[in-house]
């Protein structure tokens, strides 16, 4: 089972399994937990050593130097470990890019966005949806379409810490993509489409 791996020449780190969302696109929610050719269903969160570790061990694969923290689960549930691995990993010269639901001051209660800075080169939110209603019907959640006003917020409270954030959009059935856009231009962020797969025959790599 794998806490980390290589793929397209990216080192991707899993520092957990668990997630805020439930969202209708993704092949965990359908019981798929491979993840291109990775076992990902451990349900044991590793430790800054352990993830550290895994991530040196494949480094040598990785001459483009860039990593992501990346489901199958929501990595900022696990700030104590991501923040750490974050910080060892750019001074390594690492590229280190976060790809997150967004929801992480609206489950602390408290902007927490300040923690990733230096942790951090790119934030990657999945804003998903163009407003509340969509968002909760494609990814729900105990939250409901209040939690897409959360995304959006989190989009402006993490801009200034870290270099880059672009906001992510998959083109699921029933989802404006345009509106997501127009969206995104207001919050003053580059909108990344990624396609759409049946998350009941496929295993589609970050499909959130
Ligand atoms: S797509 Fe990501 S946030 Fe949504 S349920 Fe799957 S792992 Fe969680």
């Amino acid at each position: 089972m794998a806490i980390a791996y290589v793929y397209d020449g990216t080192l991707y780190l899993a520092v957990t399994r668990r997630c805020t969302l439930a969202c209708t696109f993704c092949p965990k929610v359908h019981g798929r937990w491979v993840v291109a050719g990775n076992d990902m269903s451990h349900d044991r969160e590793p430790t800054v050593d352990e993830l550290l570790a895994a991530a040196r061990a494949l480094m040598p694969s990785v001459p483009s130097k860039r990593a992501a923290f990346v489901g199958l689960g929501e990595p900022t549930m696990c700030l104590d470990v991501l923040v750490p691995v974050g910080r060892a990993l750019r001074a390594e010269g690492f590229h280190v890019r976060l790809v997150t639901d967004g929801l992480a001051n609206l489950r602390a209660g408290a902007d927490v966005t300040a923690q990733l800075e230096g942790a951090v080169d790119e934030v990657s939110v999945s804003l998903n949806a163009p407003d509340g209603e969509t968002y909760a019907r494609v990814c729900p959640s105990k939250y409901g379409a209040a939690a897409h006003e959360a995304v959006c917020a989190f989009v402006g409270a993490v801009k200034p810490h870290v270099p880059s954030v672009l906001a992510s959009v998959v083109t699921a059935p029933g989802v404006d993509v345009e509106a997501t856009r127009v969206l995104a231009k207001h919050l003053g962020v580059p909108l990344r489409e990624r396609p759409y797969f049946d998350p009941r025959l496929g295993e589609p790599h970050e499909s959130r």
